[in-house]
């Protein structure tokens, strides 16, 4: 299938407050947030995005949806750079590319009304005003907040965390997007409404034939939710494969503990919890060669003198460790 998305050798870097010495020196530090992503997301694809915080993964969400630019590297949307556009190609691209907020209590301005807090992509669209309410009852339907007169005139702090996440997805899907960027979408939630906004999520993504990019720290949602992972640590994908091979067999030491900490229920498959000692390291100075070696289980000396590069080894599947390339 054609990609959708497109991303080549993208870097970010946040330039961060200069010491004395480092002014003295001349340095300019930098969180690396991103250093080097490469990868396509095909049309009506979901992925999932995974790693611990600070992992640069909600960066990556904010950069295929232009609310960021890279510092070096390109972004495509269908075809066309990111990079580019501007003025009505830019309007263009909002209409498709939505993003659900992690933290529904914070999504929605508290001043408005649920119907105007829905309603106000389709004004920022320019979408004739004759249209909205039709447009509006259509993505509640979507999101089964079907009972409108319930919810339209009531105000965020009115609703539950569930209905107020399904009001964030229904304010996502009223300009009918083609991509959808979510992330961390039910972390803020009770665990007694997550499955029931994740199978809603689900069901939207298939019936509207959305691509989608679920962002996680949490391998057991996107098992439910995704049919291909890429895992990042600080900055880099690691490893990129079909789900169902990531949880069943990962290749990187760093999913390899990923995995193991998940609590899945698997007779044939025993799971025995991996080492994994330490922090992420401070992303201003990762480590030489490969970033993940100060934590790594089996660190040998070459990974400490090069960077393992991201590739294939097995159909579609990617990884980035010297024991799989050796
Ligand atoms: Fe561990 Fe070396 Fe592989 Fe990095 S390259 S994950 S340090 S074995």
């Amino acid at each position: 299938m054609a990609a959708l998305v497109q991303l080549r050798d993208v870097v970010k870097h946040f330039p961060v407050t200069r010491s004395l010495g480092e002014l003295v020196r001349g340095e300019h530090p930098a969180v690396r947030a991103l250093d080097g992503v490469s990868f396509d997301i095909g049309s009506g694809d979901a992925i999932a995005i995974v790693g611990e915080s600070g992992c640069g993964k909600t960066t990556l969400g904010r950069l295929m949806l232009k609310l960021t630019e890279p510092t070096t590297g390109t972004i495509a949307f269908d075809g066309t750079a990111l990079a580019g556009l501007a003025g009505e190609g830019l309007r263009g691209f909002r209409r498709q590319a939505q993003l659900v907020f992690q933290n529904p209590f914070d999504a929605l301005n508290p001043r408005f009304t649920i119907y105007r807090a829905v309603a106000e992509p389709l004004l920022n669209a320019g979408i004739d005003k004759a249209e909205h309410e039709d447009r509006v009852a259509a993505a509640f339907r979507r999101v089964h907040l079907a009972d409108l007169d319930r919810y339209l005139d009531k105000y965020p702090h009115q609703l539950s965390g569930g209905q107020l996440q399904r009001v964030v997805l229904a304010r996502a899907l009223v300009l009918a997007p083609r991509f959808l960027v979510a992330d961390e979408p039910v972390s803020m939630l009770d665990v007694s409404v997550r499955a029931g906004i994740l199978a809603l999520m689900r069901e939207v993504r298939d019936t509207m034939g959305l691509t989608a990019v679920y962002i996680s720290h949490d391998l057991a949602l996107v098992r439910y939710l995704c049919g291909r992972t890429l895992v990042m640590y600080l900055g880099r994908i690691v490893e990129d494969a079909p789900t169902d091979e990531i949880v069943r067999r990962p290749r990187h030491p760093y999913t390899q503990a990923l995995v193991a900490a998940v609590p899945v229920p698997d007779a044939d498959q025993p799971r025995v919890p991996l080492p994994i000692k330490g922090n992420v390291p401070d992303a201003r100075e990762p480590p030489s060669g490969c970033s993940f070696r100060d934590r790594c289980p089996h660190a040998m000396t070459r990974c400490a003198e090069v960077a393992p590069p991201l590739r294939e080894v097995a159909g579609g599947h990617r990884v980035a460790c010297h024991l799989e390339l050796a």
